[in-house]
């Protein structure tokens, strides 16, 4: 029987993340719909769905976006190449990439246009990997992308000119200290940008899921299989020892995770809505539960400002 749920803070929307979203409401109110919307605006299914019956039509290419119309470039970031393309249809873009997703891109662009090879930490596939890859490719810089230790192991280079090591801002801090630790092994000279690539909020969170690992012997995550942030969320706190599961809301909860079970830890990704949360503390509180404890790894209250056009 859970005697105990325990509370990650922070959890849930980042700076980055509540600008987004901001700025599709604030340009639906402004521009009126439609507004398209280049990529999910973040990673929540619920998100979106909101969104969208505010009048926000989600595409994934820029083919898809009328010309002459208004598109809104997801947080995630966006390459030069997508911008110019834009241009073409003179479609009226307002960027939504966040402002730490920008650093990665000019630390690329800035380190490439110098003639250094690019070797970027992230996951294959993933949109912000893309933006910053079309960053380099603009300036014929190389782009090397690293998905996994393993690959870290087996990568080598020819040439003598440093590279400089770059990652996605949503990774694991703990898995990639080792992919770190091994390219610098390999690269000895190798330039890091001035201030760490992953960002504040997701260093943030998997603080606190650690903790919360280390407490609970269940540990929740709300957030969407598409979201890289939760997905680290959830493996941060299994290697803490516990079994942690990424839900998308609270009706995905199996009542058979908690058997035999007396603690129970919540989170919440970075694009996950705290109503979500809310709700899931509601089914604990049913389950008779009395006994509520937050676990604080850090205090956050950044907040980014929006851009000129709103
Ligand atoms: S997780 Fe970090 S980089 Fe991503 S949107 Fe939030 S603050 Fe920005």
């Amino acid at each position: 029987m859970i005697k105990t749920v325990y509370l990650a803070k922070p959890r849930g929307f980042c700076a980055g993340v509540s600008r987004a979203i901001l700025i599709v409401e604030k340009a639906l109110e402004k521009y009126g719909s439609p507004i398209y919307v280049k990529h999910a605006i973040v990673h929540n299914i619920h998100v979106v769905e909101d969104l969208k019956k505010k009048g926000a039509i989600f595409v994934e290419t820029i083919e898809e976006i009328p010309d002459g119309s208004t598109a809104i470039f997801s947080a995630h970031g966006s390459s030069p190449q997508e911008h110019e393309e834009a241009k073409k249809k003179n479609i009226k873009v307002i960027d939504a990439m966040c402002p730490l997703v920008g650093k990665v891109h000019l630390e690329a662009k800035t380190y490439a246009q110098k003639g250094c090879p690019i070797i970027y930490i992230g996951h294959k596939g993933h949109l912000e990997g893309l933006g910053v890859k079309g960053e380099v490719d603009r300036v014929r810089g190389k782009f090397h992308l690293i998905d996994s230790l393993e690959e870290a192991k087996a990568f080598s280079l020819d040439g003598q000119t440093p590279v400089a090591i770059l990652t996605q801002t949503t990774l694991s801090v703990f898995e990639t200290k080792d992919i770190l630790k091994t390219l610098m092994q390999k690269f000895p000279q190798a330039i890091l940008p001035p201030q760490k690539d992953i960002c504040f909020a997701t260093e943030n969170r998997q603080e606190a899921v650690k903790l919360l690992g280390q407490k609970a012997e269940v540990v929740l995550v709300i957030g969407s299989q598409t979201s890289s942030n939760s997905n680290r969320l959830k493996e941060v706190a299994q290697s803490s020892g516990c079994k942690a599961y990424l839900i998308d809301d609270v009706s995905f909860v199996d009542s058979s995770w908690l058997d035999g079970m007396s603690t129970v830890g919540i989170t919440s990704g970075a694009s996950a809505p705290e109503y979500l949360v809310e709700q899931l503390i509601e089914y604990f509180k049913n389950l008779g539960v009395s006994d509520f404890q937050y676990i604080e790894a850090a205090k956050e209250n950044l907040v980014f400002p929006l851009p000129k056009e709103l």
